[in-house]
């Protein structure tokens, strides 16, 4: 069943849209992921699973959405930032645009970790203005894809950037941009800087952590153990699309919050 955007027509589109009420926009970045993975890496795993769930549970996958926050990649080539503002201007303006194609439902489905507090932040700030649809972001990996039993972590490593996960599923989806010969660095990377002792954030402490990119063992990564999360992820994303399509809580405190904002 198609479900992606771009490779839509009208009718189609229009029927699964009408049906469904729900886009999936999938949100990655332009990152370093160590020597072996292609920038793309985030933006293309959480795309891949937001088409395998569609298919599974149906609604429309918007394309690639690339442009995350990923400031703490800014001295590697290959990054690509926009200002702040930019930043929430674009989504704004993405999610208003989607919406408008006949959407009651938007779900921001992240794949950089790095995004993680800017999705939040920019969910909440919605709350200051009336929307005709409501706005859910989350993360690609639910409770099936965090029970696959990945070596690294067995042995007391979180991984969680290039690293064995990132990597098979990489194998799985684009295998020849993986490129293995490339990786030569120690495994597990071990943190460069600890800056935790200062007790206060400071935006160089991913920089810190993991100055090559890579944090976890890709050496032990394969494209049968990608294939397996991938199903997995899929698995999760569309149990969240069900509960999301079912949602009416949601959608109901939208409009209670609007009505006590226009007389309060
Ligand atoms: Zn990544």
């Amino acid at each position: 069943m198609q479900v992606r955007w771009e490779y839509l027509t009208p009718a189609d589109f229009k029927a699964l849209a009408q049906k469904e009420k729900l886009c999936i926009l999938p949100i990655g970045s332009l990152e370093r992921h160590g020597e072996h993975l292609p920038f793309g890496t985030d933006a293309l795993i959480v795309h891949t699973v937001a088409v395998r769930a569609a298919q599974q549970e149906p609604c429309v996958v918007f394309p690639p959405y690339w442009f995350g926050q990923v400031h703490e990649a800014a001295c590697f080539a290959g990054t690509v930032n926009f200002n702040q503002k930019l930043l929430l201007e674009m989504l704004e303006t993405l999610v208003d645009q989607i919406a408008g194609n006949g959407f009651e439902k938007i779900l921001i489905l992240n794949g950089h970790g790095g995004n993680t507090h800017f999705l939040q932040y920019f969910a909440m700030s919605q709350c200051d203005r009336e929307l005709d649809y409501t706005i859910y972001t989350g993360f690609y990996q639910g409770e099936r894809f965090n029970a696959v039993p990945w070596e690294t972590q067995l042995q007391g490593n979180l991984g969680g950037h290039a690293d064995e996960i990132e990597t098979s599923l990489m194998m799985a989806i684009a295998p020849e941009a993986v490129k293995m010969e490339y990786q030569k660095f120690r495994e597990p990377v071990d943190p460069l800087y600890d800056t935790s002792s200062l007790g206060v954030y400071t935006g160089y402490w991913w920089y810190a952590l993991y100055p090559e990119h890579v944090n976890g063992c890709p050496s032990l990564a394969s494209r049968e153990k990608g294939e397996k999360a991938l199903e997995a992820a899929a698995a999760d994303v569309a149990e969240m699309i069900r509960k999301l399509k079912a949602d009416t809580l949601t959608p109901s405190l939208q409009k209670e919050f609007y009505k006590r904002m226009r007389n309060k």
